[in-house]
């Protein structure tokens, strides 16, 4: 049986994830694909990547992305990976004008392709790279409100049949990373981690938003809060009433948290 498309946020981990190359990465990109097989196919895909940061909302208007290489210091055969989806710049321009109509000051970049944000995730989720894709932009600078009410802004999209798909990470500190090969998650990343997917189960919408005061260590899992900003995306284009289950728990290097979630009302 197929699942309905729904608005998703996906933790993408490292970009060693796209060939599953540090423990627990297997396991998640069995989750990836399982959950891809599992899906209607949506007419178009939003990627809001925790990658691309601008001012205001830009909307990649490409017709053939490039794969966006945006990393250093990893193994050569990641560089060689492009996943060549089509562009969705018919989506782009839709998503313009409902954040325009929202108030929002969104407009196109006619540069920008797919970031490893959007790619490693779909290359798993998608791997015939046939489902036409635009990106979505975050503006960290103006906070987390912002990212539920540009979410909010893009409700219709699901109803035709458009895949929202956040991607970052649900426990995100570069700097409390443990070695591939070094122990699991430590107490304040599972703590977070178990705060939020208890929050977005019950639909504490207003407390996920707030969640650099209201959950266990939320600024020790989000220094910089630019991965959790597209959880926030997804999870208001599922509507006021939301809720959000969890589609996969895990970790990988220690503390940075694999998690997903699905949002519905
Ligand atoms: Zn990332």
């Amino acid at each position: 049986m197929s699942t309905k498309v729904v608005p998703m946020f996906l933790s993408h981990g490292a970009p060693t994830l796209a060939l599953a190359l540090s423990p627990g990465e297997d396991k998640v990109r069995d989750f990836m694909q399982g959950l891809g097989r599992s899906l209607e196919r949506p007419k178009a895909i939003l990627a809001v990547s925790a990658h691309w940061e601008t001012e205001n909302p830009l909307l990649a208007e490409t017709q053939h992305p490039e794969t966006i290489h945006d990393f250093g210091g990893f193994p050569p055969e990641l560089y060689r990976l492009s996943y060549p989806a089509p562009g969705a710049p018919d989506l782009a321009r839709r998503v313009v004008g409902l954040l325009r109509e929202a108030g929002f000051a969104a407009g196109t970049d006619p540069t920008w392709g797919l970031d490893h944000g959007a790619w490693v995730p779909l290359m798993n989720l998608f791997p015939k790279a046939d489902v036409p894709v635009a990106q979505l932009s975050i503006q960290t600078h103006l906070g987390a409100r912002h990212h539920l009410d540009v979410g909010r802004a893009l409700a219709p999209l699901t109803k035709e049949g458009v895949l929202v798909m956040g991607s970052g990470g649900a426990v995100h500190n570069l700097r409390r990373l443990a070695r591939p090969t070094g122990n699991g998650p430590e107490p304040w990343a599972l703590e977070f981690e178990e705060w939020l997917a208890k929050s977005l189960a019950e639909g504490r919408i207003d407390d996920v938003v707030d969640f650099e005061v209201k959950a266990p260590h939320g600024r020790t899992a989000h220094p910089r809060p630019e991965h959790f900003y597209p959880l926030l995306v997804a999870l208001g284009a599922a509507g006021e009433g939301a809720h959000g289950e969890a589609l996969y728990r895990g970790f990988t290097h220690g503390n940075l948290s694999l998690a997903s979630f699905c949002f519905a009302e």
